[in-house]
């Protein structure tokens, strides 16, 4: 089999719902570059990053100067060896970042391929550990509502059948954070999980103070409580706080993971493939996790259907990360949720190829 073409698809999806906030962003739509890699046996794969910024068409460009050229007459199916020459193809302009990002993009389209080939979903093709996968909710915390709204979405998700739910922090003044926490944990049932995300705002000496503070009211976990470069300070926290913490949506590399877990400074690990060079580091990350007895809860927005398939073939996920719900139908049979859990896809292939309406209608690039 030989790779004989690829085409990448730069694209901004808008959300279906009024903007959303968390403590770094104001979100009103998704970028996405999509990446369809052709063989010359007429399978064809595909890949895709996202972004919530802009920005992402120097993904694209990475891709098409870089990427596609050393990819075209390749083998796709010795898929690890083109990751390690296309790795080696930036050595010189930024190993993580931009490049590691659309490098992933390119390991899910070769994914898709071997997947296709083998005809199986991934999670079949890699091994199942579990036949559901449960799901937390993170749509109900954004950090825009007011508070009444916030204890209202939350319950909502609650009565829905989500019994662990996430809220956002990092307002200016922690003290609202505190009373948000306050009355959401006031108002949802005690067995319920509680977990909060303050996106990286927050310096030591505030994550010390309103992270011990917060410890009465039985949080689940502290998500990015400060810049995650400074893996010295998360130790510190870590070993300060009680509440378990929990870092890896902004961690670009498996060696930072090991770092960060060799430093006593994550309880638990987020790694999200997207972030990462794709599937194969991820699941580097969770074997190296599992080394440590640590468990992955994956972050995720819109790439839910991945992250299922590999906590399904993982037996240290526990859960899943649902949210952005609202445009889950962007992708060709998205991925649903009943009662909390997911289910999982039984189609060959990766599974995350977006529709041919939204590849026409939302493309910019
Ligand atoms: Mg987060």
């Amino acid at each position: 089999m030989k790779i004989t073409n690829v085409e990448t698809y730069l694209l901004d999806v808008p959300l279906k719902q009024k903007a959303i906030t968390d403590s770094q962003t104001r979100l009103e739509s998704v970028e996405f570059v999509a990446v369809r890699i052709d063989t010359n046996e007429g399978i064809s794969g595909w890949g895709f990053n996202w972004n919530y910024t802009k920005g992402s068409r120097a993904i694209q460009t990475i891709i098409d100067d870089t990427y596609a050229p050393a990819l075209k007459g390749e083998d796709p199916l010795l898929h690890k060896s083109l990751m390690k020459k296309l790795h080696y193809t930036n050595h010189f302009i930024g190993q993580v970042g931009i490049t590691r990002v659309a490098l992933c993009a390119v390991n899910f389209a070769l994914w898709d391929i071997r997947l296709k080939v083998a005809n199986m979903p991934l999670w079949r093709y890699l091994g199942p550990a579990k036949e559901k996968v449960k799901a937390y909710n993170t749509d109900g915390g954004w950090l825009h509502t007011t508070t009444d709204e916030l204890v209202r979405d939350m319950n909502a998700l609650v009565e829905r059948g989500f019994d662990a739910v996430k809220m956002k922090l990092g307002l200016p003044d922690p003290r609202e954070d505190y009373e948000r926490v306050k009355q959401v944990r006031q108002s949802i049932p005690k067995e319920v999980k509680l977990m909060v995300d303050v996106n990286t705002v927050w310096d030591l000496k505030t994550a010390m103070v309103w992270g011990r503070k917060l410890e009465e009211f039985d949080i689940y976990w502290l998500e990015e409580p400060m810049n995650p470069f400074n893996k010295t300070d998360h130790a510190k926290l870590a070993q300060a706080l009680d509440v378990p913490i929990a870092v890896g949506e902004t961690i670009y590399t498996k060696y930072d993971f090991r770092e960060y877990i060799e430093a006593g400074a994550v309880d638990i690990i987020q790694a999200d493939a997207t972030k990462l060079s794709g599937i194969d580091e991820w699941l580097d990350v969770a074997a190296l996790a599992r080394c440590h007895d640590l468990e992955v809860i994956p972050h995720t927005n819109v790439q839910q259907k991945l992250h299922v398939q590999l906590a399904a073939a993982s037996s240290n996920v526990p859960m899943v990360e649902c949210c952005y719900e609202s445009i889950m139908d962007i992708w060709e049979d998205p991925i649903q949720v009943v009662n909390g859990y997911y289910t999982l896809p039984e189609e060959p292939g990766l599974g995350c190829k977006l529709k041919d309406s939204v590849l026409k209608d939302c493309r910019i690039g």
